[in-house]
């Protein structure tokens, strides 16, 4: 067998060996895998609830293009769809051979199409077999639907560690391996930023992006070794090579575990600078992890991971259930929800062939614009958030503020949602903190009404950068571009800080910066105080807090303000850190 290494953007360190498990999520590739007999049921299930998604897909369509002043044949077009969606040879012949293959539904409708495209290329009448091209269109659409939500993932042995490898992940797949145990994954496509790449430092697996061809070059069953430290895939390692990442491995593991040692202590400078470490969440249950990594609190809950990977959107009741499980595990530490940031990278299933394709989505209606676009939607979640401050010490933080009218009109529906509230009659807690998150410049340059209006602030450097650079944190292609250290981004932070601390308003970093510990010092230079991050990031960062002295830092920080060639500004950082 060849060996070979492919290199991407390591996203997620450590080092992971084990058997590659080709995951398709694009319509050109289907994967085909056995399930076991119990998952037949499940299965069909899957494929059912795929083909009542693109039937409400269909009537969104419908009742959009028949209103207005849309040509007719589009509702006619549209018709034939709905007809061919539930004609038995489509919606009831895979089922069977779900049944009968023990198959995943992906490959059991792609066959099922194959067949009837022969059927209609068989057809005289030309009209007629023109229409294979409306079956494909409708079973393609019930596959991207089966294809979001890779449901019965090939389960991963015990003894054999299992390595997804796939052409792109959207963040909605890769929360889904929460719940499954995979050694590593890696993608042709991603950014270093992306969502994707966030939660895929959260599951605490390597994982490498931007491979480009991993998906074409490996194939399944294929040992594999993934260093996410060191952005390198080593495909069909010979026997040394294994032998020497192995023993890289036990030490990656011993130095983990000497780690633990930090767990309940102070975070605390040299010069008795006290800072808080505080861990970000997508789903309650992570809650686990942060606790068992020390943290002082949540200091992002990126709530809008409640509305992926599911029919429907999430109840009042079903959110509140979610927060009040989180406000009571963290016992009375301060718990931060972020109000939901869909749009761009995060779309739940719901909008999904609704909703209108935005010609540019990380700047059209995402986050807190999306929100004030849909008050119904936003209401709903406020009212349970508000409801789960009784349970414990529960804030509201608002994503991707820029405007002062933002800040007037989230607040104004804060006090609408209370007032609904307390004319029913539910307690919750009149005084909870309100907070914004600084990810847009214009945020840090116009900062005075966040600071009047708001009780905390917390720096999204992921979108900040993004924003201040032009560059897309989910595209490879210009991932070179993004700068965590280009002057302008420190510069902003700086200032975010300065004023913030200046005006005595609490200022926390919960982009993914505040878990880099080669950057802790630079922060604390910058004079941050407060740091969320993965949980699985926080010893590593208050190992550094532990050894460090701000006050001596002082004259190479402001060396490193003043930088900007990012030569020197490397050779700096490295003696800050030296
Ligand atoms: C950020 O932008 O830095 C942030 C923390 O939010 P998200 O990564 O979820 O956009
Ligand atoms: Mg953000």
């Amino acid at each position: 067998m060849v060996s070979f290494a492919l290199h991407g953007i390591g996203v997620s360190g450590g080092i992971a060996v084990g058997r590659a498990q080709l995951v398709s999520h694009a319509t050109r590739e289907v994967a085909h895998y056995t399930i076991r007999k119990d998952q037949v049921g499940p299965e069909i299930a899957r494929f059912e609830s795929a083909i009542r998604d693109v039937q409400r897909e269909l009537e969104g369509l419908h009742s959009v293009l028949t209103s207005g002043d849309v040509p007719g044949e589009f509702g006619a077009f549209l018709d034939v769809h709905w007809m061919i969606l539930n004609d038995p040879t489509l919606s009831e012949a895979p089922k069977r051979l779900i049944a009968e293959q023990q198959c995943n539904a992906e490959w059991a409708l792609a066959r099922q199409m194959g067949v009837l495209v022969e059927q209609f290329e068989q057809i005289e009448d030309p009209y007629l077999r023109e229409r294979k091209a409306d079956v494909v269109q409708v079973g393609e659409r019930v596959l991207k639907r089966l294809m979001g939500r890779p449901g019965v993932l090939p389960p991963a042995s015990a003894e054999e560690q299992t390595i997804v490898v796939a052409h792109d992940l959207s963040p909605a797949d890769v929360i889904q391996f929460k719940h499954h145990h995979f050694a590593a994954f890696l993608t042709d496509l991603g950014g270093a930023s992306s969502h994707t790449a966030i939660v895929a430092r959260s599951l605490n697996v390597p994982a490498v992006v931007a491979t480009h061809n991993a998906r074409q070059l490996i194939r399944d069953g294929e040992m594999l070794i993934v260093d996410g430290t060191h952005h390198v895939v080593i495909v069909n390692p010979d026997r040394a090579v294994l032998a020497e990442y192995r023993l890289r491995q036990n030490e990656i593991e011993l130095a983990r575990q000497k780690l633990k040692r930090l767990r309940s202590k102070r975070a605390e400078t040299l010069d008795g600078e006290h800072v808080e470490l505080q861990a970000n969440i997508e789903l309650p249950d992570d809650i686990e992890q942060a606790l068992a990594n020390g943290a002082a609190g949540i200091g992002l809950f990126r709530s809008e991971f409640l509305f992926l990977n599911r029919q429907g959107l999430p109840s009042e009741d079903e959110q509140f259930e979610a927060y009040r499980k989180v406000a009571e595990g963290m016992q009375g530490k301060p718990v931060t929800i972020r109000t939901f940031d869909l749009g761009a990278d995060k779309q739940p299933e719901e909008f999904d062939g609704l909703a209108r394709v935005a010609p540019n989505p990380a700047l059209g209606l995402r986050a807190v614009r999306f929100c004030l676009a849909e008050p119904r939607l936003f209401l709903t979640q406020l009212r349970a958030i508000l409801r789960a401050t009784h349970y414990g010490n529960v804030r509201i933080l608002i994503p991707m503020l820029a405007t002062t009218s933002e800040i007037d009109q989230t607040l104004a529906l804060i006090a609408r949602a209370k007032e609904s509230l307390r004319e029913q009659g539910v307690v919750f807690a009149d005084d909870v903190k309100v907070g914004g998150m600084i990810e847009i410049p214009a945020a840090v340059l116009a900062i005075g009404a966040f600071l009047r209006k708001l009780d905390f602030l917390s720096i999204g450097t992921n979108d900040l950068i993004q924003y201040t650079l032009a560059v897309d944190r989910a595209d490879e292609a210009v991932s070179h571009l993004y700068d965590p250290l280009h002057p302008a981004v420190l510069r902003l932070i700086g200032l975010a800080i300065g004023s913030a601390t200046k005006a005595g308003v609490p200022i926390a970093v919960c982009g993914e910066m505040a878990g880099e510990s080669h950057l802790t010092r630079l922060l604390l230079g910058l004079g941050l105080r407060e740091f969320s991050m993965h949980p699985s990031q926080l010893l590593g960062v208050k190992q550094r807090v532990l050894k460090t002295n701000v006050e001596a830092l002082a004259p190479l920080v402001e060396r490193i303000r003043r930088a900007d060639d990012p030569e020197r500004l490397s050779a700096l950082l490295e003696k800050l850190n030296a």
